[in-house]
């Protein structure tokens, strides 16, 4: 049966799901990077980032953080429930990089003293920009109540996170997540929706700082394969020792 496709994304595709209030979000090998300016396919990519965000989420929702994370359909696509997006990208840094110290002139690699939460709008047209808890409030983007929520969890789940990365010898710098609403007994809840992968996230061997997330292909320094793979590895999600027929390392049964 052909799915009905609602929204196509740059690097995942939302499909209407089997029954009434879910969705299958299906993963792309698509990469983008500087608002579409540049792009790129990496044959396998969605593959990985479906069974690293499906890991992290599942891991997520045993620490009682809500999220969208139903179950893993296929290599591809993942069962979600249907929410209405909060229009932010809610970013959590540990470390300075990237737009941080573009911005503000912070040393690239300094610690921050404590993790620092920012807000961006989600609009490609406007290039996402920066916005204050009281531009949301203002706007109506969501209201002080869910800003409290999305703060909340979002602490919770870096520390969760910085954690769960150190043991793997991985330092989470920083991240992106976005949320939404969901209908539940009568109310309405703010839950993690989305992905959390090498795609959303800047992650550093703790040793060798070198990158094993999207940077390497915003910054065109190596194949970001390489790095993904080191990341499910460690995650104890794939075999890099055994290869497949079509020399790709071969994934370990969920
Ligand atoms: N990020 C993302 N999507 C975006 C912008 C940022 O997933 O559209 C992630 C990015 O991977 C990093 C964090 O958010 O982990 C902070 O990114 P930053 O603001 O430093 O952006 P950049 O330097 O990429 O412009």
């Amino acid at each position: 049966m052909k799915k009905s496709k609602i929204y196509e994304g740059k690097a995942k595709i939302l499909y209407k799901g089997p029954e009434q209030g879910t969705l299958i979000q299906h993963f792309k090998d698509d990469a983008t990077a500087n608002n579409n300016e540049k792009m790129e396919i990496f044959e396998g990519k969605g593959v990985i980032n479906n069974r690293i965000s499906e890991h992290i989420f599942t891991l997520l929702s045993a620490i009682d953080i809500p999220n969208h994370f139903i179950k893993r359909l296929n290599m591809r696509e993942q069962l979600i429930h249907e929410v209405d997006i909060i229009p932010l990208e809610v970013v959590i840094r540990n470390v300075a990089t990237g737009s941080l110290t573009k911005r503000l002139g912070i040393p690239d690699g300094e610690k921050l003293t404590r993790p620092l939460i920012e807000f961006y709008l989600k609009d490609d047209l406007l290039k996402d920009p920066i916005v204050s808890e009281e531009h949301i409030i203002t706007f109506g983007w969501a209201n002080q109540n869910e800003l409290d929520d999305i703060s909340s969890l979002a602490f919770r789940i870096n520390d969760f996170l910085v954690g769960y990365f150190s043991a793997l010898k991985i330092q989470l710098i920083d991240f992106k997540i976005e949320f939404g609403r969901i209908f539940k007994n009568e109310e309405v809840h703010v839950i993690l929706a989305d992905e959390i992968s090498p795609d959303s996230c800047r992650l550093w061997d703790f040793e060798t700082k070198l990158k094993m997330d999207k940077d390497v292909f915003r910054e065109s320094t190596g194949n970001l394969l390489d790095g993904y793979h080191e990341v499910a590895r460690r995650m104890g999600l794939i075999n890099i020792n055994e290869v497949s027929k079509n020399n790709k390392p071969t994934l370990i049964k969920g």
